[in-house]
C-alpha cells in the first residue's frame, strides 16, 4: 500500500472548500457548487454515493440564474441605477479588451498578468478606455472576474485564464455544503491530523 504524506499549512482540511455552520446552516464559503453533474467528473460519482442532494442551477429546470446580465441591476455610489444600456455597452468593451488580450499573449513567450494584459491593451487601444460612470462599470466588469478566480487581476495568469473545460450537464449547488465530502474523503484516506506546533501541521495516512 502505498503512503502518502500530505503537509498542510492550516489546522484543517479542505482550505478553498469551507462549509461554515455559524447560522445554523451550511454556507459555503469557498467551493459551492459541483460543475458538470456527469461521470466524467470525479467527485460525481463521490457525492451520489454519499446521497448528497444538489439544486440544478443552470438549464432548464434552474432555480437560480445569475449568469445573464439583464438580470443584474448596477447601482452607483449615490444608489442610482446604473442604465442598462451602458452595463450591455461598457459589457461589449470589456469581451472586446479580452480579446486584445489574447494577441498580447500570442505574442509575448512570457505569462503576464491579466491586469498587466488591460493595461497594454487599453495604452494601444485608447477608444476602449471608459469614462466616468462607463470606467466604473468596467471596474466592476473586472472586479467580477476577480470574483470568479477568487484572486487579484494581477495574480490572474494571462496564459491560463480561460482554459478551463466545461463539463457537461449543468452545475449543481451543494445543498449540504461541501464539507460531507472533504470528511468523507479524509474518512476513506485514514487521515489523522498531527499538530506540529502553531504553524506546520502534517496529515499522515
Ligand atoms: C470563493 C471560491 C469559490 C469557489 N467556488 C467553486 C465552486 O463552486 N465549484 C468548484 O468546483 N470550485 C470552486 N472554487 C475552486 C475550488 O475551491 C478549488 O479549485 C479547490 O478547492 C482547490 O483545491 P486544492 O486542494 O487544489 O487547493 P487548495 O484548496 O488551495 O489547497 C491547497 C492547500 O495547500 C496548503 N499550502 C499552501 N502552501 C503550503 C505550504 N508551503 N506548505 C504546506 N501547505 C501549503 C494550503 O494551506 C491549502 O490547504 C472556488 C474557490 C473559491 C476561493
Amino acid at each position: 500500500m502505498e503512503h502518502v504524506s500530505i503537509l498542510e499549512s492550516r489546522d484543517r482540511l479542505g482550505d478553498r472548500i469551507n462549509t461554515d455552520y455559524s447560522f445554523g446552516c451550511p454556507v459555503d464559503i469557498g467551493a459551492s457548487w459541483l460543475h458538470g453533474v456527469c461521470n466524467e467528473n470525479p467527485l460525481a460519482p463521490l457525492i451520489r454515493g454519499l446521497g448528497l442532494m444538489l439544486y440544478h442551477t443552470s438549464g432548464d429546470d434552474s432555480i437560480l440564474y445569475d449568469h445573464d446580465l439583464e438580470s443584474c441591476m448596477l447601482f452607483n455610489t449615490d444608489s442610482h441605477q446604473v442604465p442598462q444600456q451602458i452595463v450591455m455597452d461598457v459589457g461589449e468593451t470589456f469581451k472586446r479588451i479580452l480579446e486584445e488580450t489574447g494577441k498580447v499573449r500570442d505574442e509575448d513567450p512570457d505569462d503576464v498578468s491579466v491586469q498587466q494584459a488591460i493595461s497594454v491593451v487599453l495604452n494601444s487601444h485608447p477608444e476602449l478606455r471608459q469614462q466616468g460612470l462607463s470606467h466604473e462599470v468596467l471596474q466592476w466588469y473586472i472586479c467580477r472576474m476577480e470574483a470568479w478566480f477568487a484572486a487579484d487581476a494581477y495574480m490572474i495568469s494571462l496564459k491560463t485564464w480561460d482554459q478551463e473545460h466545461v463539463l457537461s450537464s449543468g452545475h449543481g449547488l451543494m445543498v449540504e455544503g461541501y464539507d460531507p465530502v472533504i470528511k468523507a474523503l479524509a474518512k476513506k484516506s485514514g487521515y489523522t491530523l498531527e499538530s506540529q506546533g502553531d504553524k506546520d501541521i502534517k496529515w499522515v495516512q
